[in-house]
């Protein structure tokens, strides 16, 4: 044992070796300090009897090559949910990034009055759009719909009383949540209803002196069905406006327009009855980058923007110029720049017609069963729950594999796909035809290497 510690290398001696000489030491360092001390603890532990200079040269050259890539990468989307937070939710079109790649490459007048001479909000650039598209007197802009809430919450309720139906005291993805959220903008939660019906006259009846807001917030992907009621948000902006208090409506996925759904209205039509706030995120529905969009009220707005919360929660000129590309795209109905909004409104026939493409690709390939059939998809992100998006799948399994065990194999490979009654799924709604070749080749590797 004495003897094995004794020929562990020098740290010193392995950070000149000849093999590193290209490596930036101040990485090195530390990775090899942590080997050697691994090793001197198994030998003394007994768990090793030989070293070999060699194999730990290769475990260092990994670990640095390891510490030193990206560990972000590109990922197949074959689940068919268009907007899913662990995907990075919606994508970019290249003529989106096109419009805003210059304007990041130089400086630019985010927040400078050009004639003037003065400093000037970086929050016009969006705000006059939205006023254009939505009607509604102003706008601002943080950095998620979270922060939205946050900061409406924040400015208007600190220290008085906020109602909202029990019904939607939700829990959405990544733990957010309505009453804690309330708790950190130090307002009072005053919860009215019951967790299946509110009624108008329960908002009515909790008003007092002390409330500040009627808010609503949408139930994201939790659906209430049978003996439930909630009130419309055009009730509570009503009640609001006799009481002279705020109305807001956390909105979460809110959708512009250019989208087919019975399911509830689009944010035009709900800022077509005058609410005093709404917020929605942008990289839900709305199809843009990660923000959190609240309009409404100038007066109103006018108070947010002097909040010094607003200070922390500030969005960069990446999500400026994104957001007013995308918001630009809205206006001039311009929706194939949208991917959100692309891959939701794909027809049934152009669904079949990719899918076919993939299948005639995949069905070639030895030790696989392949076949297309019809499946629903979801927008994903908490949106439209119940819409069902029709599409088609190639569904397939391979005599060689359990089908968890494909899935995993693919994974691996950065192609995410979902099960559907012992066969892997495929969806064609959130697969771009320049992935094809891709998905064969990998699907090939994986069968062939068995067999
Ligand atoms: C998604 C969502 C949020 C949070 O929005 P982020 O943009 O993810 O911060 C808040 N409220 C509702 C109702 C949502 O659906």
């Amino acid at each position: 044992m004495k003897h094995l510690l004794q020929s562990l290398p020098q740290i010193h001696q392995l950070l000149q070796d000849e093999e590193f000489k290209d490596l930036q030491k101040e990485i090195l360092k530390p990775i090899i300090q942590e080997l050697i001390q691994s090793l001197r603890q198994q030998i003394n532990n007994q768990e090793i009897h030989s070293l070999c200079l060699n194999t730990l040269k290769s475990q260092i050259k990994h670990l640095y090559t390891q510490r030193t890539s990206s560990t972000i990468a590109p990922l197949i989307n074959a689940t068919g949910v268009v907007l899913q937070t662990n995907l990075g939710r919606s994508l970019f079109s290249e003529e989106i990034l096109q419009e805003v790649l210059p304007l990041l490459q130089t400086y630019n007048n985010l927040e400078y009055d050009i004639t003037k001479g003065k400093r000037s909000e970086r929050y016009i650039h969006i705000s006059h759009l939205l006023c254009t598209l939505l009607g509604c007197e102003d706008a601002i802009v943080v950095n998620n719909n979270a922060s939205a809430v946050l900061l409406v919450l924040n400015t208007f309720g600190a220290n008085q009383e906020v109602i909202i139906s029990r019904g939607e005291l939700v829990e959405i993805g990544g733990a957010f949540r309505i009453p804690e959220v309330m708790k950190l903008s130090n307002s009072k939660l005053i919860e009215v209803g019951t967790t299946n019906k509110t009624h108008l006259k329960d908002y009515e009846e909790a008003i007092s002196p002390q409330t500040a807001l009627l808010m609503k917030a949408h139930q994201s992907n939790f659906r209430q069905i049978g003996f439930c009621s909630s009130v419309e948000f055009e009730e509570l902006t009503k009640l609001a406006t006799k009481h002279n208090i705020i109305d807001y409506y956390d909105l979460g996925s809110g959708y512009m327009k250019g989208l087919q759904t019975k399911e509830e209205p689009s944010i035009l039509e709900i800022c077509s009855k005058n609410p005093s706030l709404l917020s929605f995120s942008g990289d839900k529905l709305f199809g843009g980058p990660q923000a959190g969009v609240i309009v409404g009220k100038k007066h109103l707005i006018d108070k947010l923007k002097k909040n010094h919360l607003l200070r922390a929660l500030r969005v960069d000129k990446f999500t400026i110029l994104t957001l007013e590309a995308t918001l630009r795209a809205y206006l001039n109905q311009e929706f194939h720049k949208i991917p959100t909004l692309s891959m939701l409104n794909l027809t049934q026939e152009e669904l079949l017609s990719k899918a076919k493409k993939l299948h005639s690709l995949l069905d070639t390939i030895p030790n696989l069963k392949c076949q297309i059939s019809p499946v629903d998809s979801l927008a994903g992100g908490g949106s439209l729950p119940q819409t069902p998006f029709h599409s088609y799948a190639v569904l397939l399994h391979s005599p060689l594999f359990k089908t968890s065990s494909l899935e995993t194999q693919l994974r691996q490979k950065r192609i995410i796909t979902r099960i559907i009654s012992e066969q892997i799924c495929l969806d064609l709604r959130c697969l771009f035809e320049k992935d094809f070749e891709l998905i064969a080749k990998t699907l090939k590797e994986i069968v062939c290497k068995t067999s």
